[in-house]
């Protein structure tokens, strides 16, 4: 079996969790964390391997121009990434962070993915040492993002990037398609188990999944909950 195949097997069983608890809001959060576990040990591994040009990945604390991008959130797990915040599991108590959503919301919902980055405004889990303040539960996503060339990341987000930038292999494959395998087979593992075909905007997506009342139990039961907070079109 080639490596995508046993990436999206993985990610699709982890499904088995919601399907054994008898589709139960828990249920639910076990099959993200672990996805999140199996997200993190694909990173762990591809670290350990000789991989070409591994250790020239330039990403690191306090460098952030990809959270300056629009992110893509599917529901199960901004689902519990509510829930965790509501537990109190970011670096930021929930009062603040949800400011900082509500704040970010008003200047971005409704804006697509290039009006966003226009807009130059980093994502509001950033804390002011440009960290993430999620970083362990952060969106499968964000896993994925890395670069070899900082100073292009910079001027892709300032919309100065040469031609010679925008052409050059910035973007390390291995972790990016890894952690995309990853995301393909968790959302087909939903598609199985029935669950809606939702692609959602983050900051938007947190916001609803924390403001709306059994949020988990009525999106599983099939209302449309994120109806307010799907990607805008291109
Ligand atoms: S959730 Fe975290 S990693 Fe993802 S864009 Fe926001 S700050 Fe960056």
């Amino acid at each position: 079996m080639a490596l995508t195949d046993t990436i999206i097997a993985l990610a699709r069983g982890v499904w088995r969790k919601f399907a054994e608890r008898e589709r139960a809001v828990d249920g639910l959060y076990a099959s993200v964390d672990a996805a999140v576990a199996l997200s993190d040990s694909l990173a762990r591994e591809i670290q350990t391997r000789n991989i070409l040009d591994m250790n020239r990945i330039a990403c690191a604390t306090g460098c952030a121009w990809c959270c300056h991008y629009q992110v893509g959130v599917t529901a199960p797990q901004a689902l519990t990434i509510a829930a965790k915040l509501k537990e109190g599991a970011g670096s930021r108590s929930l009062e603040e962070q949800k400011q900082k959503l509500t704040a970010l919301d008003k200047r971005t919902r409704g804006l697509n993915a290039a009006k966003r980055l226009k807009a130059r405004l980093g994502c509001a889990f950033l804390d002011e040492r440009n960290a993430c303040t999620i970083y362990a539960f952060r969106p499968f996503g964000c896993r994925g993002a890395n670069s070899i060339d900082a100073q292009a990341c910079e001027a892709f987000v300032k919309g100065t990037a040469t031609k010679a930038q925008r052409d050059s292999n910035w973007l390390h494959k291995v972790p990016f398609e890894a952690q995309r395998d990853l995301q393909d087979g968790f959302h087909m593992g939903s598609l199985d188990n029935g669950l809606r075909d939702d692609r959602l905007e983050l900051t938007a997506a947190i916001l609803v999944a924390l403001d709306t009342p059994d949020a988990a139990q009525r999106w599983i039961a099939g209302e449309d909950v994120f109806k307010n907070a799907r990607i805008p079109p291109d």
